[in-house]
Formats: structure tokens, sequence, C-alpha cells
């Protein structure tokens, strides 16, 4: 309840960056419910003198299932060194208001906190209903498609609906990332000429948050072990997600040059074994 109170605002637009932006100016207290890369990313523009900004997540640690409590200990730290705090393992109820306007949040636990603004940064979904008379949607609105992105005869599908089987390992992932959207298009406009080629490009997609942008290649939802190379606290490091055996995804930071090695290893399966890297290695050697 309360989600149609004045100063909920939603963020998935450019139209909805420049009315939270209006509607920030002279709020003291801002609450954002989620803490993924739209709720963290929004709180590092919207802390300020003078404004609390609080951040409401479901986990222990933001971004602890996407890149590693490690990493995501240390985005959560960036954040309060700014400024923003942190209701953590915590889930929102309810809306509350006074005269049409949002005046807090309250969660599970009973707790209250005040609020003239309340970003919502969750639950977007595939606009796909328009589909599902002609096609098996899956369950989260997604569409399955082969490694060509094809749908159906003449049927080319990609970008955040498609659900793709990923070249690395197989899998199936439906990835709502920028750079991925792109991939999709050059590969499906391809085949729409009669190409016939497979998608192979890895994922890939950044966040910056308080100027110090994070990468990552690959994909895995979930990974065995994580190698760390440099300092994840000094926002200077390499994290190798390895998964039965393999590496299938990397994340870092300040490393932008190795990153587009990693990429492209990933991408064209030629990626070494876990073994085979250390501190030492020379990513730009090992692409062929
Ligand atoms: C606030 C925000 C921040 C983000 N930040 C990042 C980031 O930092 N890095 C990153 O990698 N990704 C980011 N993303 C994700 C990225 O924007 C998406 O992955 C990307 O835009 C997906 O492209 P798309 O073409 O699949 O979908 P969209 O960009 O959503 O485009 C779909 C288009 O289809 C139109 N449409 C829908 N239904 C119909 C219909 N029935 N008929 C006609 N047209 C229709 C829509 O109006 C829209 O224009 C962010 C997303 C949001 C919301």
């Amino acid at each position: 309840p309360g989600h149609d109170l004045a100063g909920v605002l939603p963020l998935r637009t450019q139209a909805d960056a420049d009315a939270l932006l209006k509607a920030t100016q002279d709020a003291k207290q801002v609450v954002i419910v989620g803490s993924s890369f739209i709720g963290m990313e929004a709180a590092s523009s919207l802390i300020a003198e003078g404004r609390a900004v609080r951040v409401i997540a479901q986990e222990k640690v933001p971004f602890a299932r996407v890149l590693g409590p490690e990493i995501g200990a240390m985005f959560q730290q960036l954040h309060e060194e700014k400024g923003v705090k942190f209701e953590v393992e915590a889930e929102v109820t309810a809306l509350l208001g006074d005269a049409g306007r949002v005046t807090g949040v309250r969660l599970q636990s009973g707790k209250t906190l005040p609020a003239d603004v309340v970003v919502l940064g969750v639950g977007v979904r595939p606009a796909t209903d328009f589909l599902q008379e002609a096609f098996a949607l899956d369950q989260d609105g997604g569409l399955t498609v082969d490694e060509y992105l094809q749908a159906a005869d003449n049927v080319y599908v990609g970008g955040d609906i498609a659900r793709v089987p990923l070249a690395a390992t197989g899998q199936l992932a439906r990835i709502e990332h920028w750079r991925v959207a792109q991939q999709h298009g050059r590969t499906a406009a391809r085949n729409m000429l009669g190409q016939r080629e497979q998608l192979t490009a890895a994922p890939f997609f950044w966040t910056q948050q308080y100027g110090k942008s994070l990468r990552y290649a690959g994909h895995a939802a979930q990974w065995d072990t994580i190698m760390y190379y440099g300092e994840v606290a000094q926002q200077d490091f390499l994290a190798l997600y390895v998964q039965a055996g393999r590496i299938v995804a990397a994340a870092a930071m300040g490393r932008d040059a190795d990153m587009i090695y990693i990429a492209e290893l990933l991408g064209t399966g030629q990626m070494p074994a876990p073994a085979d890297i250390s501190a030492a290695t020379k990513w730009v050697d090992l692409v062929g």
C-alpha cells in the first residue's frame, strides 16, 4: 500500500530521473527501496549535504548475490563513508502518507523510516504481455531464443526480454544490461540478413558509483569460488568467478584494459583453466 502517494517515484526513464532530481531538490529524507544497481547508483547521486539517504536492502550485503560478499561490502562501505545509511535484510510492508504525500516507510520489523521522497529501485519486468498469444513466454515474461536469437520463423529477439544460451556455458540467461542489448542487436540484425551467426560475445556491464567504475564480463549466476588479485578494499582488483572448474565471469576495478581481453577470452571460449592464472598473467598475450 501507498505506492500511489505523491513523492513515491520510480526510476526507469530519463523523464523519471528528471522528476526525481526535481522532487529531491528540497528533500531532507530520501528512502531508496532496493540495493541493486539502480538503487545504489541513485543513492550515490542523491546523497548531499543536509539530506539523509537510506537504502533498504533485502540481502545482508548489497550486491552479494551478483558480485560476492567481499565486493558488496566494499561498495557498502564506500556508500557509508559518503553518509548513506543501510537497512539490511529488510522488507518494506507499507508506504505511509499524509494528505496524499508520502511521509515514511514501514518495514516488516515494525520500524518506520521517515521519508519525504521514496525511490523505487525494484520490480522491473518485461513488457511482453502483447506477445503472449503468439509465444510461450517464460514465467518472468522473458522469451527464450536459440543461439541465433531466433524465437520463430522470421522472428528475432534481443535485449532485456531475451533468454539466450550463453556460448561459454550453454546455460540460458536473461540479462538486463545495455551492452548486452547492443550485442544482441548486432547478431540479430546479421541473422535477419541471412548470415547465420551465433551469439558469442560475453555479456558485459559496468556500474559507476562516486566516480568509481566496476566492470563485469561473463555471467555467473552461482559460483564455487572467487579468485582475487589486487585489493578489493582499495578498489583496485580483479575477481574471477569459478564454476565447475571453469572461469565463467570476471569483475574488476582499475583494470579496464585487462577486462577487454578477459571479455574476449570468455566470449571466444579461450579462457585458461583457473590453475593457469596468476597475478603475473598478461591477459593481452592470451588473446589469439
Ligand atoms: C535506471 C536504469 C539504469 C540502468 N543503468 C545501467 C547501467 O549502468 N549499465 C547497464 O549495462 N545497463 C543499465 N540499465 C539497463 C539497460 O538500460 C537495459 O538493459 C537496456 O536499455 C535494454 O535495452 P532493450 O532495447 O532491451 O530495452 P529498452 O531500452 O527498455 O527498450 C525497449 C523499447 O521498446 C519499447 N516498447 C515496449 N513495448 C512496446 C510495444 N508493445 N510496442 C512498441 N514499442 C514498445 C519501449 O518503449 C522501449 O523504447 C539501466 C536500466 C535502468 C532502468
